[in-house]
């Protein structure tokens, strides 16, 4: 049985990952922390399933003794604290935007513990980036695009996932990202010039989140696109991190190394 803490239990992605182990066979959930929102609630009433006798209490020293692991999704601010008080708990963070100082910390735990950091858990997602490397190295000459769409009130443009597919698309052609990613395209731009990738952001309704890349030559197209319909795809994907990350001996890993999708 692998015990597992959540931080930012009281969030979207907390509360379905705290819903997801409680209904697990291989997984108990240890602890579940927030800041004040919800404060000594019971974790299981709080996502639906009755009580656990799980409090939501704030993180603090002590509370992820009885964890194997800790998984976080909550904010820059929430990542910094939970390093602050955690022991030597294997980690999986899937908060985004984490500062310099965050990140700084991040690896200072990982010089002891074992680490999982992914801003897309989704395991669609990742073997998109893998199979992007391989095209983009396999058709060189190819006119590479991505495409990515979400839901209107997405704050930050274009996504994380796009610019890490961009960025995989570049050093498989071994070309520098500055000099070859446009983001967006307007007014009297010229003719496309070879080499280039082009990231496009659309922004609408409620869409949980889109990824295309289009390879052109002429006379082809090969298309490839991934579709979240909804969050359950980067809680099952934390888990996954989570199951694998117990085993695994002190350092900063990602979903790549989790899929074994490295040198492949
Ligand atoms: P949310 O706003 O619904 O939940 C965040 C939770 O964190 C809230 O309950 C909030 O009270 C809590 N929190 C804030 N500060 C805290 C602190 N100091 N200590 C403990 N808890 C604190 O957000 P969400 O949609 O659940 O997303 C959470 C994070 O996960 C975001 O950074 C989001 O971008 C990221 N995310 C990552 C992936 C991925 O695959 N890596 C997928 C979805 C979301």
């Amino acid at each position: 049985m692998i015990r597992i803490g959540i931080n930012g239990a009281a969030g979207r992605m907390g509360q379905l990952l705290c819903a997801r182990i409680l209904s697990a066979d291989d997984m108990a959930l240890a602890a579940a922390t927030d800041l004040g929102r919800f404060a000594g609630m019971d974790v299981g009433s709080l996502v639906g399933l009755g009580e656990k006798g799980i409090p939501l209490s704030e993180p603090q020293t002590g509370i992820y003794d009885e964890c194997d692991v800790v998984i976080d999704f909550s904010l820059p601010e929430g990542t910094t604290r939970l390093l602050d008080v955690l022991g030597s708990q294997a980690l999986v963070v899937g908060t985004t935007g984490l500062t310099e100082q965050s990140a700084m910390d991040l690896g200072r735990h990982a010089q002891s513990n074992p680490v999982v950091l992914a801003a897309n858990f989704s395991t669609g997602v990742n073997v998109l980036l893998s199979l992007v490397e391989k095209a983009a190295a396999l058709l060189p000459d190819h006119d590479l695009e991505i495409v990515e769409m979400h839901h209107a009130r997405k704050i930050d443009a274009p996504s994380g996932t796009a610019l890490a597919l961009a960025k995989a698309a570049c050093d498989a052609r071994g070309v520098d990202p500055e000099e070859t990613i446009v983001y967006g395209r307007a007014g009297d731009v010229g003719a496309r010039p070879k080499g280039e990738i082009g990231v496009h952001a659309i922004r609408g309704g409620d869409i949980a989140g889109d990824h295309s890349v289009t390879l052109s030559a002429p006379g082809e197209r090969l298309e490839l696109a991934h579709r979240a319909t909804s969050r359950a795809a980067f809680a099952d994907g934390a888990l996954r991190a989570a199951r694998w990350l117990v085993e695994k001996p002190a350092g900063l890993y990602d979903m790549q190394d989790v899929l074994g999708l490295k040198n492949r």
